[in-house]
């Protein structure tokens, strides 16, 4: 008698996570996707302009403002927000198939999108990832060139309110240790994937 099918989930987790810009989430999301199997990162729309590295389709789909507002109108998001005056927003059909198709799915979004996909779908694991200090987060902005003074402090003033909306989040990971945090944000996919789940 096998014992597995009493708890197959047939339909894929949804993870979110988050954190203030510079804390470095893409750097432990992107690892730690590659140690784990059936996990697909969404890819979102956004009105913001590439930058140099970035590839449309793969890190984004950089939407004219026009486009982006026709998608909005047809419900094509699954959530949207407006960031330091650009728009970002999830596509729901992608999400929906993988979910479906029982592929977990990894939306990395800020914390007002993240709060509305959690009232909205109250079964999807929210992740924050903090730094050790605020003042870190400066320093790596700075360092990374890739914003203007004045958008990295916008992006500052962000990152505080975000900071402060934490406790809304069912996981927390410090940002000090590369490893420790990959090694923690894998141990909590695979955690709830072996949660007894309500049917
Ligand atoms: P960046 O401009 O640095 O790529 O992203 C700015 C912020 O927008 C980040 O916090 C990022 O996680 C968030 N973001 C990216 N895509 C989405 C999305 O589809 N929805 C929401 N709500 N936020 C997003």
């Amino acid at each position: 008698m096998s014992l597995v099918q009493d708890f197959q989930r047939h339909r894929g987790i949804l993870f979110i996570v988050s954190g203030p810009s510079g804390v470095g989430k893409d750097t432990v999301l992107d690892n730690a996707l590659q140690h784990l199997e059936g996990i697909a990162k969404s890819v979102s729309a956004t009105t913001r302009h590439a930058r140099d590295n970035e590839r449309d389709g793969v890190d984004y789909y950089f939407y004219t403002r026009e486009r982006f507002e026709t998608e909005i109108a047809e419900s094509a998001f699954l959530e949207y927000e407006e960031y330091g005056s650009q728009l970002y927003g999830t596509p729901l059909a992608p999400v929906e198939r993988q979910l479906a198709n029982g592929t977990d799915v990894v939306l990395k979004i800020e914390v007002k999108g993240a709060l509305n996909v959690k009232r909205r779908y109250p079964e999807t694991r929210l992740i924050f990832i903090q730094p050790p200090a605020f003042s870190v987060l400066e320093d790596r902005l700075r360092m990374r060139g890739k914003d203007t003074s004045e958008q990295i402090q916008r992006r500052l003033e962000i990152a505080k309110s975000e900071l402060s909306e934490r406790r809304e989040y069912h996981y927390l990971i410090t940002n000090d240790d590369l490893d420790t945090a990959i090694n923690t944000l894998c141990a909590i996919i695979v955690a709830e994937r072996n949660r007894i789940h309500p049917i």
